[in-house]
């Protein structure tokens, strides 16, 4: 195997791939992943706030958002597909009427089937306006799905959330709380999950807690929100998490906590920590920002490297760096700057342009790399594109070596619990020793850190509570085997948007 070369290997396709304007439409789109939900009870800007809201959860989903009120009548609903600034204006935030509302912003694959699978979905059952916001994955959807269809029902998405509606629709219990807990006790895997009623706001957690979600306060309103960075630009204050296994209902009662499942040991996602949650929020009862720079700290204690500056891969290497920075003594330089502005399709010059892809997305800074020893910080290697392409362009720039640092360990297995991760042999590591890696990415050195050092934060060394599934291939709910190949053909559509750029591509 050459340098960078991961000789026949469909790798060396992707990471090689001209760019292209492509928008194909995504055949197969039943998981929805990597969401934000949102919800107010009791405030007269209810939908105003959730706007803010889906504002701030932004980067949980990029490609289609929507907001669902109540005015105690009816519900009121708005989605379209694309960022939350583009879908909601004065004049639509005035309509969705109400003291209480929920919203959702969503990643998924793009075509004419996705509005469909915009959420909040939107019901009208026996009971009444029932909408639902889902954050994470069902591993058993397809098996449920099944039965329900034999039975007569008729599915309007291929989203796994819908079968949460279904489940309660043909539920016994008279009230929606019961029916919810009736549903809930049939499904598996991952739900952060808020539903609004003409009266009624309710959120749920799975038992796990793969994902995250905490309920805030603003006066007398109640907010549900995955993140706590939403909290903050609404000026409410954080309360507490929603626990793993309960169900919080809100009406005019007040609020009333339920916890109708047998209690697990908690699997909260660890890669929320490592890559997804904004760092201004506190995840887990812990600041986002500071565990990654912990982690930055161990990694510069465990894989040191004779350097002369800490570069990270903006952003999602910023803090990990800060820390490497910081514990190794060498300064932190931003010698990477990233575009903010990079939409999801270009027009490319007839003529290509090498590394295009990456480059409209990253540019290195000339002046400051030229004879540099470059300790490059990231958070994680996927498909290892972005680095393939980032490493050369740090060369060209001067750099006169460039050390890899990565600020996990290696992602070798797919996530089946809410974050899109593609098929486990799509994963750099799941196939390649990291000496392969190394020469792929062509680095002069790579070295990821080790599991004591991502779990640094918590002190005591002790890794329990955490899901790390796509770092240990440890799965705390049983996937069913058909469910790799969905997740390989939902990585492939994204990838025809993004010019084989890889996952970062698109996160604008
Ligand atoms: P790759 O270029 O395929 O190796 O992807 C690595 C980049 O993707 C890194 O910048 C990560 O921060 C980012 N990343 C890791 N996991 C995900 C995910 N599930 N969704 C989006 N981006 C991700």
């Amino acid at each position: 195997m050459s340098d960078g070369q991961l000789a026949g290997d469909k790798w060396d396709m992707a990471a090689d791939a001209d760019l292209s304007v492509v928008i194909e439409e995504a055949k197969l789109d039943n998981f929805h992943e990597e969401c934000g939900v949102f919800g107010v009870y009791g405030h007269p800007e209810a939908a105003n706030l959730v706007y803010l809201g889906l504002y701030a959860l932004q980067h949980r989903g990029q490609e289609s958002a929507g907001i669902v009120s109540s005015n105690g009548k009816v519900l009121i609903s708005h989605r379209g597909m694309g960022l939350v600034a583009d879908i909601f204006n004065t004049k639509v935030i005035e309509q969705l009427e109400g003291t209480s509302a929920i919203g959702h912003n969503r990643y998924s694959t793009t075509g004419s089937t996705t509005l469909k699978n915009c959420q909040p979905l939107v019901v009208e059952y026996a009971k009444g306006g029932l909408a639902l916001a889902h954050n994470g994955n069902l591993v058993n959807f397809s098996e449920l799905r099944e039965q329900l269809e034999k039975n007569g029902a008729i599915f309007q998405s291929s989203s796994d959330s819908e079968l949460i509606i279904h489940l309660i629709a043909s539920a016994q219990a008279p009230d929606l709380p019961d029916r919810l807990i009736e549903a809930l006790g049939q499904v598996r895997g991952a739900y952060s999950l808020v539903l609004l009623t003409e009266r009624q706001m309710i959120a749920a957690r799975d038992p796990w807690g793969f994902r995250p979600l905490v309920l805030g306060k603003l006066n007398d309103a109640t907010i549900v929100a995955s993140e706590t960075c939403a909290l903050d630009l609404v000026r409410a204050e954080y309360v507490r998490e929603v626990e793993p296994g309960e169900i919080v209902v809100i009406d005019e009662e007040g609020i009333r906590s339920l916890r109708p499942f047998a209690a697990m040991a908690p699997r909260r996602c660890v890669f929320e920590y490592v890559y997804f949650a904004r760092p201004d929020s506190l995840l887990y009862g812990r600041n986002v920002y500071q565990v990654r720079k912990l982690q930055g700290r161990a990694l510069a204690r465990e894989c040191p490297a004779e350097a002369d500056i800490v570069v990270p891969v903006p952003d999602s290497g910023n803090a990990a760096a800060l820390g490497y920075a910081e514990e190794s003594g060498l300064p932190f330089e931003m010698g990477l700057v990233r575009s903010h502005y990079v939409g999801r399709t270009f027009i490319e010059p007839r003529q290509s342009i090498r590394h295009f892809g990456v480059k409209i997305k990253f540019n290195p800074v000339v002046g400051l790399l030229r004879g540099k020893r470059v300790v490059l910080i990231e958070d994680s290697i996927v498909r290892g594109t972005t680095l393939r392409k980032v490493i050369p362009m740090l060369r060209q720039a001067g750099a006169r070596e460039v050390h890899m640092r990565i600020a996990a360990p290696p992602t070798t297995n797919s996530c089946f619990y809410g974050i899109d991760t593609p098929n486990r042999d799509e994963l750099l590591a799941s196939r390649h020793s990291i000496e392969e890696i190394r020469k792929y990415i062509t680095a002069d050195s790579l070295a990821y850190l080790s599991w004591d050092g991502l779990y640094s934060f918590l002190g005591n060394g002790s890794r329990e509570g955490y899901c790390d599934a796509c770092f240990t291939g440890n799965y705390p709910v049983e996937v069913p085997r058909d469910r790799e190949p969905h997740q390989l053909h939902l990585f492939e559509a994204a990838d025809h948007h993004f010019n084989g750029g890889g996952r970062a591509d698109r996160l604008a």
